[in-house]
């Protein structure tokens, strides 16, 4: 009776104070703004059941992967045994359901065998980070409390794992002694083996020891809850709703910012009024944990600080102060101070602001501008996490708010404001690729409003992009390109003059006021045309025309070279069986924007099957390909400081393919590659051609 009560109390206390956490940590992730996410069920339940439960993500490292369902699955099963103890502790039975017999035998030895299950994977786990010190876990911000946390939790479960062991052990002992009265249930397979450790002490000495585990084990099952909630490991909670509520749209789609929309349209449409404008004074980005949403926040508590975001972080990888898992890390520091603060003084919240730190004083501005925007660092994410969201809002914040974007990036932004291309060429010098070129090969490249003016309405709009049109290397692409669409007669047509940036740069680079101007404009000037379907050679505009001018009521059917080309050879529109490239070795660079952020990883390959030569792949590759360093505003700016450049760290791994050619699908790719190769002084050996290029050399015409 007495130690019924004492385990009702203790069992009480511990469940009241889980309670008082877990409600402290929901109040605090409902401090971000409000967002709704109630689209597509069944593919959310799927996503929980394939990501969260079936741990999908994590096959990707096999070993890992399988040392993680030995302690998470068998921990939980393992567990289920907790249900009779509970029972036994607050009736004051013991072992209450033996009265299965049999079955109840077969039931405990199968729960040890997993018991051992979950030993291996804990000892494998401190091993790994301890002795052979895994990068990911020995990076700067895993020093004393993360590295403590995984310790602690580790050894925890192994004495936790060993007590039932011990206590199963000294049990079956115990039932072999008449003086004992325990209940006849048998040995089990597992502590059965151990049992002769303990086989020649006294009754009185086993029952203590027995009693004890008994103890050490419900106490311990109860400490460890309360404390999760401190530590990395709530994410076994966490996770299901995190991977629930994760981004359902394609990676490279950028979440749109409702209040510059309105002040866009303000300025551009002259009779725009707002029916709901409240006259709210909203912060552009994010400055404080308060200002990114519920699902940002809950992020940053379902983060298991695994590390594989950093681990495939091309800037980290380069030495760059980057470091994805450090960012949600720091949001949920902040996060907990930020809570700390306001529910313990039992504010009004409103002037908490002024009192609590902000991102700022966590994370740095050079962290922020060395992402390229690659999005492995959310695609290798276990449970979902988009590191790469909390930075693009606090990029915002810096260039809405402080202007304070780096120098070049300013310069960019303002010749795409004014010249409608990132660089300093006039917009009316956009044709001026296609005129030696048509006079030389005799083709004529089609313009739109030329077009328009006959009454005709080509099928294609052909994106040039302002790489295409002022970039003397690739303009050869457009080239090669259009040779293509020529060859085939294809009704298309360019927009020339009138083309200007998509706005993708400045996007991605935090300037949301620019790129939604450029899109509301460019979408006007399409519409105009009745454009319905857009070629491009440009994963970035084709991301952005795909994916982000929807958001505008821009929708059209938009096709990347690659899959186009696809299409025509495989139509036996396009033969390419010239052995041109017989006697090559090449190897293919995945474009981030078409790949990881659009998931087109096939049709460049298949383009290049069918060319006659050797395909070798890189070592990093489709998804799990490296960046060129060019992305998301990288191209216009410098580096932020670094062991190397991440275009050398691409092209290098491209080199050891032995690759005499490397196909890039993707503008600023190629920059950053020809820049890659002459680095290596490899000019007369390598090649970097565009996938256009390649077949239109290859052309049996
Ligand atoms: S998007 Fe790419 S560069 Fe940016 S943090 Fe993620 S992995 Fe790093
Ligand atoms: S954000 Fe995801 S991948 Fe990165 S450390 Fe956290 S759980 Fe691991």
């Amino acid at each position: 009776m007495f130690t019924s009560i004492i385990f009702i109390l203790i069992l009480s206390g511990a469940t009241i104070i889980f309670y008082r956490k877990v409600r402290k940590i929901r109040r605090s992730i409902n401090l971000g703004k409000d967002i709704e996410i109630t689209d597509n069920k069944p593919l959310r339940w799927r996503r929980v059941l394939f990501i969260a439960i079936g741990q999908k993500k994590m096959l990707q490292r096999p070993v890992a992967a399988l040392m993680h369902i030995f302690v998470y699955v068998g921990f939980i099963i393992v567990n289920m045994e907790m249900f009779e103890i509970l029972i036994d502790g607050i009736s004051g039975s013991h072992r209450l359901f033996s009265f299965y017999g049999k079955a109840y035998g077969i039931m405990l030895s199968i729960f040890e065998i997993i018991t051992l299950t979950v030993m291996l994977g804990c000892m494998v786990f401190l091993v790994r980070r301890n002795l052979i010190k895994v990068n990911r876990f020995w990076s700067k911000e895993m020093t004393k409390w993360p590295r403590s946390d995984a310790n602690i939790i580790l050894i925890t479960e192994l004495l936790l794992m060993s007590a039932i062991l011990i206590m199963n052990a000294t049990d079956g002992i115990l039932q072999t002694r008449p003086d004992a009265h325990y209940t006849q249930v048998g040995s089990f397979i597992i502590s059965g083996i151990i049992q002769p450790i303990f086989s020649g002490l006294p009754s009185s000495s086993l029952i203590i020891i027995e009693r004890f585990c008994w103890w050490f084990h419900i106490v311990g099952v109860l400490v460890f809850l309360n404390y999760i909630p401190y530590s990395k490991h709530f994410h076994v909670f966490l996770s299901f709703p995190n991977v629930y509520y994760s981004k359902l749209r394609p990676a490279g789609e950028m979440v749109n910012m409702p209040s510059i929309t309105k002040e866009v349209k303000f300025m551009l449409e002259e009779n725009y009024s707002d029916q709901d404008d409240d006259n709210e004074v909203v912060t552009f980005g994010a400055k404080t944990v308060r200002d990114l949403t519920w699902k940002h926040l809950m992020d940053a508590y379902s983060c298991t600080e695994c590390g594989r975001c950093t681990s495939s972080c091309p800037a980290n990888i380069t030495g760059k102060k980057l470091s994805p898992r450090k960012i949600v890390m720091d949001t949920r520091d902040n996060l907990e101070e930020v809570a700390d603060k306001l529910f313990n003084k039992k504010s009004s919240g409103k002037d908490d602001k002024k009192n609590t730190r902000s991102l700022f004083d966590f994370i740095s501005a050079e962290e922020l501008w060395a992402c390229t925007t690659c999005n492995a660092c959310t695609y290798e994410c276990p449970v979902n996490i988009d590191p790469l969201a909390i930075i693009l809002e606090m990029r915002r914040y810096l260039v809405l708010e402080e202007s304070a974007a780096p120098g070049p990036l300013n310069n960019t932004f303002s010749n795409i404001e004014n010249n409608g291309a990132p660089w300093q060429f006039s917009q009316e010098d956009r044709m001026e690729w296609a005129k030696e070129f048509m006079e030389k090969q005799k083709i004529d490249v089609p313009v739109m409003a030329d077009l328009f003016a006959k009454n005709e309405k080509p099928e294609y709009l052909f994106w040039v992009g302002s790489s295409g049109a002022f970039d003397d290397r690739y303009k050869n692409v457009v080239k090669a390109f259009v040779k293509i669409l020529t060859h085939l007669g294809v009704s298309y047509a360019v927009l020339g003059t009138e083309e200007s940036s998509t706005g993708d740069v400045a996007r991605r680079a935090g300037n949301e006021m620019l790129f939604q101007m450029q899109a509301m404009m460019n979408i006007e000037l399409l519409n105009g045309y009745e454009v319905k379907k857009i070629l491009t050679c440009d994963p970035h505009a084709f991301n952005t025309f795909k994916n982000e001018y929807p958001q505008y009521d821009g929708n059209y059917q938009v096709i990347h070279h690659t899959q186009f080309l696809k299409d025509q050879i495989e139509a036996g529109n396009l033969k390419v069986k010239s052995l041109i490239f017989n006697k090559k070795i090449i190897t293919y660079h995945d474009p981030c924007y078409l790949g990881r952020a659009n998931g087109e990883y096939d049709a460049p390959r298949r383009v290049l099957n069918f060319i006659p030569s050797e395909k070798k792949e890189m070592k990093r590759n489709k998804s799990n390909a490296l960046c060129c360093g060019a992305g998301g505003g990288q191209m216009f700016k410098e580096a932020e400081k670094g062991d190397k450049e991440i275009f050398i760290e691409r092209t290098e791994e491209a080199l050891e393919t032995g690759a005499d050619i490397i196909v890039t699908a993707c503008p600023y790719c190629m920059a950053m590659i020809t820049d890659g190769i002459k680095y290596k002084d490899k000019v007369e050996d390598v090649k970097n051609y565009d996938i256009a290029e390649i077949v239109s050399l290859s052309l049996e015409i």
